[in-house]
């Protein structure tokens, strides 16, 4: 990474920072993957849902207490929505999140025999599942080239000036579509999504450790 000492924002193009980034991205996340727990097709969509406005630490501590009272898909249809959402209350939101868990079991059992299909279209027509979820849903189990963007990969993308401050979240995802490699789509959303978390946070970031500080537009 001694390249990355000499970076010189002025002196680059775009296409240079966004190699630098994605070589500092290799260098920390090798590994990276979803941090959400799941056994299922279905317990990773009903995950990345609960997992709007919370962390992924707090829905890993209440899934297994939802997949364990209601173990297959088409018990968790028949559930009450109240009884559900009592397991939710630790995610907040959770008598909403509740009639979404409860209301994509029921589709997914008349509709899909159960299983979750690889298709975006259907998918986002399910309760609570909008074009995030989809694209997390499928890159993890049918390696579905997709960026979904998150509230982490936005502010990542915005600081280091790869899309507008005031970009839309689709306008963010389709600036990185034209920036990365298609098929590096998936493993830089989940690398992007590591670094916003642990690294470039979105109060107090670490940028006095961040090897890309000297490329990055963030004051
Ligand atoms: S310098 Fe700071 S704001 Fe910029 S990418 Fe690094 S951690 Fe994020």
């Amino acid at each position: 990474m001694t390249g990355l000492m000499m970076m010189n924002r002025s002196k680059m193009t775009k296409k240079e920072r966004v190699i630098a980034f994605e070589n500092y991205l290799e260098e920390l996340y090798q590994d990276a993957r979803c941090e959400l727990n799941y056994s299922k097709d279905y317990e990773l969509l009903i995950a990345v849902v609960l997992s709007a406005q919370t962390t992924d630490k707090r829905v890993n501590s209440v899934t297994p207490i939802l997949f364990s009272k209601y173990p297959t898909l088409k018990e968790l249809a028949n559930a009450s929505v109240d009884d559900v959402a009592q397991i939710l209350v630790p995610i907040g939101t959770f008598q909403k999140k509740a009639q979404f868990v409860v209301g994509i079991a029921q589709h997914l059992v008349s509709e899909q025999e159960g299983k979750v299909p690889n298709d975006p279209d259907y998918l986002v027509t399910l309760p609570g599942v909008g074009r995030k979820t989809v694209n997390v849903v499928l890159s993890n189990l049918y390696d579905y080239p997709a960026i979904a963007v998150d509230t982490h990969v936005e502010r990542v993308s915005k600081r280091l000036g790869f899309a507008k401050k005031d970009a839309s979240v689709l306008e963010v995802e389709e600036k990185l579509m034209k920036l990365y490699q298609k098929k590096n789509w998936s493993r830089r959303h989940h690398q992007m999504v590591l670094f916003g978390r642990y690294h470039c946070k979105a109060i107090h970031p670490e940028c006095e450790n961040c090897k890309i500080k000297d490329i990055c537009c963030y004051k």
